[in-house]
Parts: C-alpha cells; structure tokens; sequence
C-alpha cells in the first residue's frame, strides 16, 4: 500500500510516493509555471500513482476542503479551482484527501518528525503567511470547513495594525517574513547587501543588530501569546515552528521559548516544548500522504 502524496506550494509543486513504513520515493518538485494546471498534471504523470491506495494533496490556502478548491494567494490562475477534482481525473478509482499546507506540515511532523509520543500537537508554518494545524491524539483535526489552525489570525495586539483578513492586531501583522521585513525598514533598518527580506533580516539579528534583534524580540513575543493561547484553550504538549522564517534557527527559537516561558501562565502551560522542524519541506508531503494512509498502518517515528 503507498501513497501519493502532493504538496501545492505558493511557488513550487512537489510529490511524492510515500509507504505506511514511512519511506519515500520519486520525490519531485517543479516550479508552479504560467499553467499551473499542466504543472500539475505532469507532475502527477511523472510522479506515478500505479498501485496507490489514495492520493492527498496539501495545498497552500485559502481552500475550501469540502468543496475540494483552492485559492492559493499567490497561484492567481487558480480561482475557486476544483483540486480534488482535477487529481481525481488525474488518478482515477481512489480516495482522495485535501487539507491546508500548515495542518499537513503539523500531521507530517507529527507521524515522522520525532513528535509521535505528542497527545496534543500545534504545528506553525511561519513564511510570508502564518499558518498552523492541529494534531489531537494522532488525528489531525481540521474542523467542519476544514480551517481549524489559522493561528495567523489569532488577535496578539489589540491595538495593532489592520490585518487584510478585517481584523485587528492578528499574529499575521506581526509575525510573517514580509511584516517583520516592514516593520524592520520602518524602524531604520536598511539590508547590507540591498535585499531586505526575512533572511537578511535573520544574518543580521545573528550579527547583533538591534533593530533586526528587536524585530525577532517582536516577533518571538507575539508567538508566545498566539501559542500559549492555543495551549490554553487544547492543552498543546508540542510545537513546532516551520517555514521560512524558522530557517533562522535560534535567532527565532531561542527569543520564543523565553516569551513562552515568560508568558505562561497555568501551570500545565510550562511543560510545552517548541522545536524547529525536522523535516523541513518534506513534513507536508508526509503529512498529505497521512491523510490517506489508515492510521493503524503507519509506523510511528518516534525517534530523533
Ligand atoms: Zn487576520
């Protein structure tokens, strides 16, 4: 029994084969293209679906899992596009399963991240958006239209900036690559070699500087809240931190398990642990093939 597992991507598609043991094979990305269509299904075609007992797709948002489409932010061409749909064309005769980037990302780390032994796991995509999921005794909980996770817009800052979801103050103002860059350049800093992006930004926190330490400060503390919000309200033992903006390591990780650890208040709130990633992108390919893969099929990963 295998699956395919199929990871949509802002800028890049990937797939993959997967077995319930956890290995993988045939592992492809391509960039998106002027078609993401035919992307898709030459993807699909190469990749190969012979013998797989289902497909599942992760997708970057927004999506409309019980209608199966998608609206990916940046994929303009796919409006409203019926996903699940076009794979079932694609691999005809089995079941196929679709969820958000951030909750398969969570499901992966969960299943082959070393986080298996985790009751309750919040996973955090931090990128140019903030995404998260749930995994809740092993089983991701996606919720009724499939939009249980969106930590991003979560309120941190009731005073805060307008956020383009219509509300105020939301994790997403604070915490994603680009508003950490604005806020950044708006309290002068200026990027050394001329690109001010969220990595730069990160070499130069590393370096000391103060401003883009404050912006990490700032970011770490608004995690803090959003996560130990989350742990409140379902009692989350394990989180963990991927994307882009998590590539900085422990100029990210380090200021966040301070403010945690600061901002905890109850006393079941200071067992939870934050770790980066260990599966970097791969984590949503195993979390999309978890979807269609039985549970008591898969072999847990509780090592590393
Ligand atoms: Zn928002």
């Amino acid at each position: 029994m295998t699956a395919l597992a199929i990871d949509i991507g802002g800028t890049k598609f990937a797939a993959a084969v997967v077995r319930p043991d956890g290995s993988m094979e045939r592992r492809t990305e391509v960039p998106v293209g002027s078609d993401p269509t035919a992307t898709l299904a030459s993807l699909v075609r190469e990749v190969g679906a012979a013998g797989a007992a289902g497909v599942g797709i992760g997708s970057a948002g927004p999506l409309d899992v019980v209608a199966g489409t998608v609206s990916p932010v940046n994929i303009p061409a796919w409006r409203d596009f019926p996903l699940a749909d076009a794979v079932r064309e694609l691999v005809p005769g089995v079941p196929v399963a679709l969820a958000g980037d951030a909750q398969c990302m969570a499901l992966g780390e969960w299943w082959r991240g070393g986080h298996a032994a985790s009751r309750a796991l919040l996973g955090i995509v931090v990128s140019t958006g903030v995404g998260g999921g749930l995994v809740l005794d092993g089983v991701p909980y996606l919720g009724p239209t499939g939009n249980a996770g969106h930590i991003g817009h979560i309120t941190v800052d009731r005073n805060g900036g307008l956020c383009p979801c219509g509300a105020i103050g939301c994790l997403e103002t604070i915490a994603s690559g680009p508003s950490m860059v604005r806020w950044a350049l708006a309290n002068g800093w200026s990027a050394p070699g001329g690109q001010p992006d969220a990595r730069a930004l990160a070499a130069d926190a590393a370096r000391g500087v103060p401003v883009a330490r404050l912006a990490f400060q700032r970011t770490a503390d608004a995690l803090a809240t959003a996560i130990l919000t989350t742990a409140a309200l379902f009692d989350i033992d394990d989180v963990v931190i991927g994307g882009g903006v998590s590539g900085a390591g422990d100029t990210l990780l380090a200021p966040l398990r301070q403010a945690v650890a600061k901002q905890a208040g109850l006393g079941f709130l200071h067992r939870l642990t934050v770790t980066r990633t260990a599966l970097e992108r791969d984590a949503g390919l195993y979390g999309a093939a978890a979807l269609v893969l039985p549970g008591e099929t898969r072999s847990p990963n509780r090592g590393s």
